[in-house]
């Protein structure tokens, strides 16, 4: 069988091994439902409070300000449709970005529908909101500032240190989807100014379908799944303990293993970048050049499509996406290459490689030859090209 060299980790990553042995023993030896008496029960709440415990570390955050979810985009929807619910009657409008993800511009369009105000910043040639712009968007009736921490597809870091102390110093709540970021950046959210916090387990090499909300403590905020009286009565439904622990145990390692695993990713993502950028003409790298996130490259090629060459790229066994995984499938290019100013036909062309700590720099020649061969063929076939090639000789 061809080897998979998978460049597609911002889309989901492998599960490790530590964090499935960790889960196996929570699903049929220890399966008690955590809100019984019993001392089955009281293993899952006893694996289910370490995991919290260590989640909360990570963030310098107190253990029962994180509410275990179903995910990042269970997180998004309950930190936007909660806080407006709660604190409606302070006010109706929301700020957020252009370059969202989907679980947070489309909530904000549903809240656009309720009778919500929702601004949303524009972002600089290299994604980042401009905190002069965020200045000028509050309003007396803005009630919350949503922000993510990294963008899924640019991987562009955004100055979140800057947004939370603007949000503080006017009294508005802080939200930051940081699904991307939790377990690849430092994050602490007092430093930071932040008050409610998405992440997602399968993102950081835990399992997928669990996530967590950080909501700060006196943050009012409401219950977003009624029933019974689990996460302190904010989210009900039977503990999905396997998954919570696994992602404990992700969470626990990607802190500690941060330092040395990103400086890895860093110089192998440099050194994809610099190859691709000297080898491939007419391309352009999208994202900040520095403020990036460590295991993020993504680049657009021009005269060609995106499409075509990710096509090619699976049929040589490699994993790439010409956005997020949510876009594809759709032929409108992606939101985010047009909020930092591509024109259509450049934003069409583009291909996200997101490494892992598996990455190998074989991995990576090999996958830029690869993308040398492809783009040339395509190329070679393109009328936009040959035109362009024409003009050029004149
Ligand atoms: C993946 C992702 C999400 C959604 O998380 P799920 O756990 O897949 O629901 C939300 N925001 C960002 C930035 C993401 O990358």
């Amino acid at each position: 069988m061809k080897k998979t060299i998978y460049l597609d980790n911002a889309a989901t990553t492998k599960t490790s091994l530590a964090v499935v042995e960790a889960m196996l023993p929570y699903f049929s030896e220890f399966y008690g439902n955590a809100s019984t008496v019993y001392s089955l029960g009281n293993e899952s709440k006893r694996a289910m409070n370490e995991a919290r415990d260590n989640i909360a570390a990570v963030l310098g955050a107190k253990s029962e300000e994180i509410y275990f979810t179903a995910g990042g985009s269970e997180s998004d929807n309950w930190a936007l449709k909660a806080t407006a619910e709660a604190y409606k009657s302070k006010g109706n409008h929301i700020i957020t970005s252009k370059i969202e993800h989907h679980a947070i511009l489309h909530t904000c369009e549903w809240l656009e529908k309720q009778g919500f105000e929702v601004t949303y910043l524009d972002v600089d040639e290299n994604g980042k909101v401009r905190p002069e712009d965020l200045k000028n968007a509050i309003r007396p009736t803005t009630i919350l500032i949503s922000v993510m921490f990294a963008n899924n597809e640019i991987g562009t870091i955004e100055p979140i240190r800057e947004i939370g102390e603007i949000a503080h110093e006017n009294g508005i709540l802080f939200h930051t989807d940081a699904v991307q970021a939790f377990g690849q950046v430092p994050i602490n959210v007092d430093e930071l100014h932040i008050d409610m916090l998405s992440a997602s387990g399968h993102k950081l090499n835990g399992p997928k379908g669990i996530g967590f909300l950080y909501i700060r403590k006196g943050v009012k905020i409401r219950s977003f799944v009624h029933g019974g009286a689990q996460e302190r009565k904010r989210r009900a439904g039977t503990e999905n303990i396997p998954g919570i622990v696994g992602l404990g145990v992700a969470a626990k390692y990607a802190a500690e293993s941060m330092q040395e695993r990103t400086a890895k990713e860093i110089e192998l993502r440099d050194y994809l970048i610099k190859r691709i950028m000297d080898e491939v003409p007419h391309t352009k790298l999208n994202g900040h050049p520095q403020d990036r996130l460590p295991n993020n490259a993504n680049f657009c090629f021009r005269f060609i499509e995106g499409e075509s060459l990710l096509i090619m790229l699976d049929m040589e066994g490699i994993c790439g996406s010409s956005g997020s995984a949510c876009t594809s499938g759709s032929l409108d290019p992606s939101h985010v290459l047009l909020a930092i100013g591509l024109p259509h036909e450049i934003a069409h062309g583009s291909l996200r490689l997101t490494l892992s700590e598996e990455t190998t720099k074989e991995d990576i020649d090999f996958t830029v030859d690869k993308i040398k061969d492809i783009v040339a063929k395509l190329r070679s076939m393109s009328p936009l090209y040959e035109d362009f090639v024409k003009k050029s000789e004149k």
